[in-house]
């Protein structure tokens, strides 16, 4: 019988999409540009569901029921293109390609575009999860048109994780290159994410004075209240493991040099374009740098700094709830600014993306799933036009009451030398937000007298500009 879908690229991601789909009970044609891997995927997995294997992309594209689907897992970047070139003068109109690998959002448009000229359907699309969650239900953001994603639905649907209350990790998330935008930004926000946790963990070492199995505890204990999520179940995982050669703590026999693959750096990259602050992503991508920056980190290691004593055993308590508030309102701030980046894409391109939709598909299958997610959720379908997350009743209050232990936490970071870019960006940033007259003020008259950039005033309408080397009296700049 002719295959339902095809999956072409077969590394861990494609076969485990593939395999997923088959368990669906999905027939699925398997195709992958060296053949063995299409072979090795039958011959051990064969038995989970139907496979039709195909050598080359004429019988792959053959094996297919019309219109065809078929999903490209390849190696993102070229090798998309060169695969997308490849099958495109195979396929017919109606046909629909899927993009499941980590493309750059403005490939996705540019694909898109040229594949709709052929009347095909490109649908880009987010993937997250790792292998794991390919095999056993990711989170999927597809984009693309909504004819394509009619025909995917039931599939997508049946493959994605599921979220607690039973509903599939994946909605039409807009057209063209939405989805890889969702996913991009959602990498950046596991970004913010992952280096929150860590400044929590130093500060809990370093000022607590805190073993990596007690900061263990301490993470499972906050992972059974607000913090609950899959980043902190396995940063307890990971803290609590001893290195077996060593005996020593896992945690501490790791070079301190974290490295990157890419998404983060371009979510910074389109916020700056896109003109929004995202100052706790983008310090978690320049920490990560500068932690891998040894000769820097070398010529800097003698400079001085604060004498560091650890707290005494009744003050750590007590700390080690602070960070917990710290962390918590630095969390909410950090995915604030990563919604207002969906929010402008979606307006500069025209998407319509529901951000309360996307906030209830990473509930489950993606790395950042949260049970706070879910809340996320909740505020955004109360209210879709909310500017940010900070202005939600619910988060306004929380993040209230979690303030004075958020600046107890930044203090104490800064007098101990321990640096926390996240949390004190975070904070930073909730302050300007929140402040009636920003210094902004300053700045924009610097820029008059400098450049004669002009200025708008508080008390009436009209731009004006100063005659600086003059007079210094004011003149109209309207034209
Ligand atoms: P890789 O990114 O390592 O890519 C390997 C696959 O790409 C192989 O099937 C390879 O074929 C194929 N390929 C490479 N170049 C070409 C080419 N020029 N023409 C045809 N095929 C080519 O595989 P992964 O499974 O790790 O990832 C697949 C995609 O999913 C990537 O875009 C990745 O970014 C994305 N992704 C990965 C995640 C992960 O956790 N790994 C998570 C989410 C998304 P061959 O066997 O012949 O070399």
């Amino acid at each position: 019988s002719p295959a339902q879908i095809g999956v072409t690229g077969l590394a861990v991601m494609g076969r485990n999409l593939a395999r997923n789909l088959a368990r669906h009970g999905y027939t699925v044609a398997v195709h992958n540009r060296t053949s063995a891997r299409t072979r090795a995927l039958v011959e051990e997995f064969g038995h989970e569901g139907d496979f039709v294997p195909a050598e080359t992309p004429e019988e792959f594209v053959a094996a297919l029921e019309r219109p065809r689907r078929l999903v490209i897992m390849v190696k993102a970047g070229g090798p998309t293109d060169a695969v997308i070139e490849e099958f495109a003068p195979l396929l017919d109109e109606g046909d629909i390609v899927v993009d499941g690998g980590n493309a750059h959002f403005a490939d996705t448009r540019r694909r898109e575009r040229r594949l709709r000229e052929r009347g095909i359907h490109f649908v880009g699309t987010g993937i997250s999860g790792g292998e794991e969650g390919a095999l056993n239900g990711p989170s999927i953001m597809p984009g693309g048109s909504e004819e394509a994603h009619a025909a995917l639905r039931p599939l997508l649907e049946s493959i994605a994780a599921k979220a607690a209350d039973g509903t599939p990790c994946t909605t039409h998330v807009g057209p063209d290159g939405a989805g890889h935008f969702v996913k991009m930004v959602h990498n950046g926000i596991e970004y913010a994410d992952m280096q929150l946790i860590a400044e929590a963990y130093d500060l809990l070492r370093t000022v607590a004075g805190y073993e990596p199995a007690r900061i263990a505890e301490v993470f499972r204990t906050w992972n059974t209240g607000r913090l609950d999520s899959y980043l902190i179940e396995i940063t307890a995982e990971v803290l609590a493991h001893t290195d077996a050669a060593t005996g020593r703590p896992f945690v501490d026999v790791v070079a301190d040099r974290a490295e990157q693959k890419g998404t983060g750096r371009w979510t910074v990259q389109t916020a700056l374009e896109l003109g929004v602050p995202v100052s706790g992503i983008a310090e978690a991508v320049f920490a990560r740098s500068l932690s891998g920056h040894a000769a820097l980190r070398e010529a800097a290691a003698e400079l001085p700094g604060p004498r560091r004593q650890v707290l005494d055993e009744r003050e750590a308590a007590r700390f080690a709830d602070q960070v917990e508030q710290a962390l918590y309102a630095s969390k909410v701030t950090s995915y604030a600014q990563g919604w207002n980046m969906m929010q402008a894409a979606s307006e500069e391109y025209g998407w319509g993306i529901d951000l309360g939709a996307v906030a209830a598909i990473w509930r489950g299958g993606c790395i950042i799933r949260a049970a706070f997610l879910d809340r996320v959720r909740a505020a955004f379908a109360a209210d879709p036009t909310l500017p940010t997350l900070l202005a939600d009743a619910e988060f306004a209050k929380e993040i209230g009451e979690a303030q004075p232990a958020w600046r107890a936490v930044v203090a104490t970071a800064v007098r101990h030398g321990v640096p926390v870019p996240g949390f004190s960006a975070a904070l930073a940033s909730y302050d300007a937000l929140r402040a009636e007259r920003l210094p902004a003020a300053l700045t924009q008259a610097q820029r008059d007298y400098f450049g004669a950039h002009t200025y708008r005033r508080t008390d009436r309408a009209g731009s004006y500009h100063t005659l600086w080397s003059g007079d210094r009296s004011e003149v109209s700049a309207d034209i």
